[in-house]
Order: C-alpha cells, then structure tokens, then sequence
C-alpha cells in the first residue's frame, strides 16, 4: 500500500496506473476508521482494479465553532486498517497542500446545500464539494464510493458531478450500524457511555417513524411531533433537525410515500462538550430492483 502526500505525486500514480490499463476507484474519508468505511473500501475492491483511499480532515468543510479541532485522528492506526483491506494507494495530504498560498476557487452546488445540514452549517457543502472535485481531479477515479449515511452529501455530489460532466460513476453505499442500531461514526469516539445511550435517539427514531407509518401514520407534521418527544426523552438532546424530505430533490415531504427519507441531526452531550450526529432511511420498506 503506498502512502501519497503530494497531489502530484498522486496523480502521477494514477497516470501510471491508468497507462496500465487498471480502473481506480476512490473512497475519500476523513479519517478515524471504522467498520463503515471499511465496508466502503471492500464494496470498492468489488467496483475497480484498485483501490484509492483518500484520508483528509479537509478545513473547509468546517464552520468556524465547529469540531475541527475536536474532530478524533489516529493515522497509524488508519495506515493499519487500510493495509489489512485492498487498498492500493491512501491519499494524506495536509491542509497546506490541498490549499496553498492563493488558493481562491470554490464549488458550490446551491440549491440541494441549503436544506436540512446546509441550514446550520452553511459553509460545510461549499467545503465538501470543493475537496470533492479537488480529489477526483488528483486521484483520477472512474468511481467513488460514498455512504448512504451522508444522504445529503450523497445527493450534492451526485448533482455536482451531473452538472459538471465529471466521468466519475457515483455509487452510494448503505449506513454500517452497531449491533443496537447506532450509526457508525468517527465522531462516536467523543461519546462515554451515557452520551452513547443518547446516541441511539437517532436510530430509535427511525424506528418509531417506520412502525408508526407502516400503521397507517403518513402525515409528517403528526410524525415529527412524536419524532420530537422521542428524541427529547433522552436526556442531553438537542435537536437541529428531524425533517421528511424527497430522497432526491430534499423538499420536504408532507405526507409519506415511497421516496421519502427521515433525516435527523441531534446534538448529544459528549466527552468535551457537543457532538453533533446524523442518522437517515426511507420510512417505508424499499421496492427491490
Ligand atoms: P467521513 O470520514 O465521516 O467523512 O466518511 C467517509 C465516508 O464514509 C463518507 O462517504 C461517509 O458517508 C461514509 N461513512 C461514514 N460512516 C458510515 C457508516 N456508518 N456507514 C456507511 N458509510 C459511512
């Protein structure tokens, strides 16, 4: 496995490995691994040639009170995870590499970024879409995987890469969760185990909305407020969304059908101070094919 720092350098690699006549697939993350991204690496292997993971706590996609400073790091033990799944090269570069003296250009997909995260994190999918674009022109991917627990990331990088004619094929892979339902997440590493028992406010939720459609409950406005009163019952929350959205455009959905997500952020009281977590399905079961 091969360790690149410098962009160059990496899409040297890329060339070389193009000219040979290998498919490179990428799975970017920001590090602090675990069985989610993990999964992400092997549902790679399955898609390409080789695989190419990217490892950055990309700056820009984080708000000025937000965790950056907070946000877990361990690259030793990443570089060894990754060498136990087939991984054939990890991306690593630091800030100033991926954003040297000058740098002044931003991609921005509007309307999609300003639902749901957009609205309490207005800078972060400027960020993600601008490290987004940066690492498909550096590591020359034909695919990229992403997790489904990212819904609205996932739904902006498969709009930007329409837009911008981008040869890169999306694949969009599903929520990897503990055995009680939480949602795996580098950002579980701040909770202690009472924070943790909040966690699953999340996951629970889900839960309840599906039971409770599936009897017959298709009206979000009726839903949220029980949503609310869930989530509430575990002490330390705070809610900054629990919204029904369209899977594609993320317009809210008044009355639940077959395309309509849930998608929640809560805060929870962590280790030092709040952590913001996320969690999203379909409330009514999928259509196979
Ligand atoms: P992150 O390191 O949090 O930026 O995540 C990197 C990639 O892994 C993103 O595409 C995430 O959506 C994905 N990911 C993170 N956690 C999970 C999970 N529990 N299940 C599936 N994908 C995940």
């Amino acid at each position: 496995m091969e360790i690149i720092q410098k962009p160059e350098e990496m899409q040297a690699w890329a060339r070389a490995k193009a000219r040979s006549g290998a498919t490179i697939c990428l799975v970017p993350t920001m590090g602090f691994l675990h069985e989610g991204h993990l999964s992400l690496m092997r549902r790679a292997a399955g898609l390409c040639d080789l695989v190419a993971a990217s490892l950055f706590v990309n700056p820009t996609q984080f708000g000025p009170n937000e965790d950056l400073d907070r946000y877990p790091r361990d690259f030793e033990r990443d570089m060894a995870l990754l060498r136990q799944e087939k991984v054939a090269a990890v991306f690593a570069p630091t800030p100033d590499l991926m954003y040297p003296q000058g740098f002044q250009t931003e991609v921005r997909v509007k309307e999609l970024a300003t639902h749901l995260c957009g609205k309490s994190r207005p800078v972060h999918f400027s960020g993600v879409t601008t490290v987004v674009s940066k690492l498909f022109n550096i590591v020359l991917p034909e695919v990229a995987v992403f997790g489904e627990k990212d819904f609205q990331q996932l739904a902006i990088i498969r709009r930007l890469v329409a837009d911008m004619n981008i040869p890169v094929r999306i694949v969009g892979h599903p929520i990897v969760r503990e055995a009680d339902g939480l949602a795996m997440s580098s950002r579980n590493a701040n909770l202690n185990p009472t924070n943790r028992a909040a966690a699953l406010s999340l996951s629970t939720a889900l839960q309840l909305a599906r039971t409770q459609a599936a009897q017959g409950q298709m009206s979000t406005a009726e839903l949220a407020v029980l949503l609310e009163r869930h989530i509430h019952s575990f002490a330390g929350t705070a809610i900054d969304y629990a919204s029904f959205v369209d899977c594609e455009t993320l317009e809210p959905a008044e009355m639940v059908d077959e395309r309509t997500v849930l998608a929640l952020a809560v805060f929870v009281e962590g280790k030092a101070g709040k952590v913001r977590l996320i969690d999203n399905g379909y409330v009514l079961p999928r259509q196979e094919g």
